[in-house]
């Protein structure tokens, strides 16, 4: 490399920390740069840290935190730029007061404990999630054009033509489904144990459902300030993607990056300039899903057909929320005690959501997941931002107002002519990367506690550690939860004081 390239690299790097510093939120700006950062070559191993963590998600924040104390010298890498991943807040500018969650908006105190004692000792304020996962006294269930309440599940309010059998308690129609389609024998457990142990019945009740005062953003963000506030070698490199890992001969891993830059929510590679510069580590953490594992370029997972098989275990399932806002609860007139509604429609799920202080309301008009995530996204491509929408990738265009209006009209009985004006809006859609997915399913054939354990350090000789919930056994693969325990137990593991 000629002096005068170094020299041009150089400067291109600097200008490009300087830019990504001054568009960052005020208590991270400080600590994004690092000295090694402008250097494009492969650090000496003295200059390598000691811990890499890949993702600043909750997993990644919390790995930093967990490993505070330590005396190590630990970086967190994240490819946009924000902290949280799929724990995002915002608020509506027309709705003061109000915090809007795209990804996880709630757990559950109980069978969340890791979190819920994280969220503790954080000191953020912990608050009931009243809408539950949606009351069964305050739902509305739409489906095949018929409109029902959740309460008239089991009675004659049933607006369907049914036979005799199929009108039951919708707790003994399951029974009956588990009872006539499952090859088991009432032995040990017995089959009601059985059912109800794999059926606890997670829906018709707020009770033990928590979220934190402020948004669940909270979380991550609070556990980042507090990793960085702990050692002066803790840092943050926001908008820079791991794109590839090499063994180095002397120990420890060459981490190849790629700058990123971010406008209004849409982060993409930089294109111009050196893009690309390389830091070492002796442990590498990855604390991203699936998807955005598989793009990592390592040999030791690439060449190893067993290690590819285990991370393909999982399928990811795309989901999405969009929120609008108004003047009036118009969606109250006629259901006053409604908060939560069901539909066979691409809305699926509707929540009452908050106020604000100005007495703009939200609903969020649609919580969707699978396909229906294509759906709204080939809607959101055509139309302009409705007025008071945020902008980019959480703008909520014309087109896609409309047609969340007409499926609303018909699930709260409503002339669509009769919904007044929005003033506000906003969404975000979970299917692209870094977030090709909301969360997980495994596949067929897979013993998801064996994978789950395999995962945590896929290659018996690397000190490369997985800690996602893309691959959490026991139901956790959509909680936030899933993650958290994966860092334990990767800690616990292979990070031994
Ligand atoms: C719509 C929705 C609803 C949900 N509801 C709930 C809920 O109510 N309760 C609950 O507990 N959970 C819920 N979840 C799940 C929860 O949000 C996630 O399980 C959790 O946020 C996962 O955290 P994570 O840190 O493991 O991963 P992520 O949040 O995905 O973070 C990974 C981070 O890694 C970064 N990254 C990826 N690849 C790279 C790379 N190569 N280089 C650098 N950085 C990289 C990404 O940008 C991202 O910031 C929901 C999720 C969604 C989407």
């Amino acid at each position: 490399m000629t002096l005068i390239t170094l020299g041009i690299l150089l400067v291109t790097a600097v200008v490009t920390a300087s830019l990504i510093a001054t568009s960052l939120p005020m208590q991270f700006s400080a600590t994004i740069l690092s000295k090694t950062v402008v250097n494009a070559e492969v650090p000496s191993d003295g200059d390598c840290l000691d811990v890499a963590v890949i993702g600043g998600g909750i997993g990644g924040a919390y790995t930093g935190w967990r490993l505070r104390d330590r005396g190590l010298s630990i970086s967190v890498f994240e490819f946009s730029d924000r902290v949280g991943g799929r724990l995002f807040t915002a608020e509506l500018p027309v709705a003061p007061g109000t915090y809007l969650d795209f990804g996880a908006m709630r757990f559950k105190s109980g069978a969340h404990p890791t979190l819920n004692r994280t969220a503790t000792a954080l000191g953020l304020n912990i608050i009931p999630f009243e809408l539950g996962y949606g009351n069964a006294d305050e739902t509305i269930w739409y489906n095949r054009g018929k409109r029902m309440r959740n309460t008239d599940l089991g009675t004659t309010n049933i607006p369907y033509n049914l036979q005799q059998g199929e009108a039951n308690d919708p707790d003994m129609l399951l029974w009956e489904l588990f009872k006539n389609n499952v090859n088991i024998t009432d032995t040990y457990p017995s089959l009601e144990d059985l059912f109800f142990l794999s059926y606890p019945g997670d829906t018709g009740s707020s009770e033990g459902y928590k979220t934190i005062a402020g948004g669940m953003e909270k979380v991550p963000r609070t556990l980042m300030e507090k990793f960085l506030e702990a050692n002066t070698t803790h840092k943050l490199h926001l908008n820079h993607q791991l794109t590839r890992m090499e063994r180095r001969q002397t120990g420890g891993y060459n981490l190849r990056f790629r700058k990123t830059q971010t406008v209004d929510g849409v982060t993409t590679p930089v294109m111009t300039g050196n893009t690309g510069l390389t830091m070492c580590a002796r442990k590498v953490v990855l604390a991203a899903q699936k998807d955005a594992i598989q793009q990592i370029d390592f040999p030791e997972f690439k060449n190893n057909p067993e290690i590819r098989r285990t991370i393909d275990s999982v399928e990811g399932f795309p989901a999405g929320r969009i929120y609008l806002a108004y003047n009036t609860k118009w969606w109250k007139t006629g259901n006053p005690d409604i908060t939560h509604t069901k539909s066979d429609l691409p809305n699926r799920q509707t929540y009452d959501w908050s106020t604000g202080t100005n007495n703009v309301s939200i609903i969020m008009a649609s919580y969707h997941d699978g396909d229906f995530t294509h759906y709204w996204r080939e809607l959101s491509q055509f139309g302009t931002p409705i007025p008071g929408s945020l902008p980019g990738v959480n703008a909520v265009t014309d087109v896609v107002k409309n047609r969340v209006e007409k499926y609303l009209s018909v699930i709260y009985n409503v002339s669509q002519s009769d919904i007044p004006e929005t003033v506000g809006g906003a969404m975000m859609l979970w299917d692209r990367y870094p977030f090709s997915a909301a969360w997980g399913y495994f596949k067929a054939g897979f013993d998801e506690r064996k994978v789950r354990d395999m995962i945590y350090k896929p290659s018996p000789s690397d000190h490369v550690y997985i800690v996602s919930n893309s691959w959490s056994a026991d139901d956790l693969q959509g909680w936030a939860e899933g993650s958290l325990i994966a860092v334990d137990a990767v800690i616990q593991k292979y990070f031994i004081e």
